[in-house]
């Protein structure tokens, strides 16, 4: 098959095997090249496949020498469809892992559910004995609930009517967006999904199992971002989740360190990833972030996020540095005043007669190809590929 992007809104509904596998050979020598040697040794990372937890994943492994066990939704491919992108990073991660002689399994089921919970529990025991790193990165547009209802998570203002601009990126027009408050019923059910409920089932349902290292480090991710997008973002739905996810954290932490573990949140910055491009507003505002981080020499995507969450946070030695809500900031250079005062006088003049001098929409547009396996240098996109690759490479 030769396979095209095939763009749609947000999405893309087909990848390339052979760009996404180069993608995660990329990120591996990034994480290779910094070396880590004081990292973890056995990690679960949960939402592994795509974004902030591939990333995570391949540090731990490729930087740190760890054994991983990624769970993730995606599918396969077939003779006449592709599989997710997340398929093929992660049939890529496990036979890159096992040529480096690392232990990797993968877990592709709705990691939501007690089933998935206990056979994670199952592979860490078979595979590792235990686990000293969990990572928690799942970023999920449902959740089954036990009595078989589904909570859906919205992407909305709370209180009144957000109004701003927005960007569409393949026309690359600016437009006035409005968008309508959530109910309670949604901003009950968003923080049902992405808030910290699932996280903590997963670390009761690995101590339960007797796999938990006593000293693991358990980590989910937050974002907090400028004003300009909080209306949306922190201070919308999406942010009740993460407020519940940091509260969460701090639960958590007072129960591990009691058995000599933790547990952290980390505020990573804006990046383009499957769940980002689905925010409104918020691909405009990366795109100009991009731009003025760009020019001022302090851009970083997921893979260099990570491998500074791990290296100069996590693993550094001595207590992490945290900000005054006991929160790691990865988003450090993001929100540093210079960026934000350049990015929110941009945003005042940008429109789509001048986006094109003032946002990094090239690099958006690249960055967004490049999560399904397009626009990766070297891959010869007119070439015949077998869409049909095995999970465990
Ligand atoms: P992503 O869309 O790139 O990846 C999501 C992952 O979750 C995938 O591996 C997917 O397979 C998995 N997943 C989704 N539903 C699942 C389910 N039911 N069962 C098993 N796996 C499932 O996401 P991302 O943008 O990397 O986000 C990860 C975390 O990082 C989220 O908490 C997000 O809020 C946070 N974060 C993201 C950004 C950003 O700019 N993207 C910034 C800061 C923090």
């Amino acid at each position: 098959m030769v396979i095209k992007p095939r763009v749609r809104g947000f999405i893309c509904t087909t990848a390339h095997p052979v760009g996404c596998a180069r993608e995660v050979e990329r990120q591996a020598e990034v994480a290779r090249r910094r070396g880590l040697p004081a990292g973890p040794k056995a990690a679960l990372v949960v939402g592994s496949s795509m974004g902030y937890g591939l990333s995570s994943r391949i540090t731990a492994a490729f930087g740190c020498g760890a054994g991983t066990l990624g769970v993730f939704l995606e599918r396969p491919g077939s003779e006449k469809r592709t599989a997710t992108a997340g398929w093929y990073n992660s049939a890529a991660f496990h036979r890159l892992a096992r040529e480096s002689g690392l232990w990797a399994e993968g877990l592709d089921g709705d990691a939501f559910s007690p089933e998935v919970k206990q056979q994670a529990v199952e592979r860490v025991r078979d595979g590792l004995g235990q686990v000293d790193l969990v990572i928690y990165s799942l970023a999920a547009p449902r959740r089954t609930l036990a009595d078989g209802t589904v909570a859906k998570s919205a992407l909305k203002p709370i209180g009144e009517t957000y109004r701003n601009k927005t960007l569409d990126v393949e026309s690359g027009v600016v437009s006035e967006v409005a968008i309508e408050p959530a109910d309670h019923q949604e901003i009950a059910d968003t923080v049902k999904v992405m808030g910290g409920e699932d996280w903590q089932l997963w670390v009761d349902a690995l101590e339960e199992g007797g796999v938990l290292a006593a000293d693991a480090t358990t980590v989910a991710y937050s974002y907090i971002g400028p004003e300009l997008t909080h209306s949306i973002y922190r201070h919308g739905t999406i942010g009740r989740a993460k407020d519940h996810l940091e509260a969460t954290a701090r639960r958590l932490d007072e129960r591990l360190r009691r058995r000599g573990g933790r547990a952290l949140v980390s505020v990573n910055k804006a990046v383009v990833t499957q769940s980002s491009s689905a925010i409104p507003v918020v691909p405009l505002y990366i795109s100009l972030l991009f731009e003025v981080m760009k020019e001022k020499g302090l851009h970083e995507g997921c893979i260099e996020q990570m491998v500074r969450l791990f290296g100069e946070r996590l693993y550094a030695g001595g207590e992490v540095a945290l900000d005054a809500e006991g929160r790691i900031r990865l988003d450090d250079l993001e929100m540093r005043a210079d960026v934000q005062s350049e990015v929110q006088r941009r945003w005042r003049e940008v429109a789509s007669g001048t986006i094109s001098g003032l946002a990094d929409l090239d690099g958006y547009r690249s960055d967004f190809l490049r999560l399904f396996g397009f626009a990766v240098d070297g891959v010869d996109y007119a070439a015949d590929v077998d869409p049909v690759v095995p999970l465990e490479g």
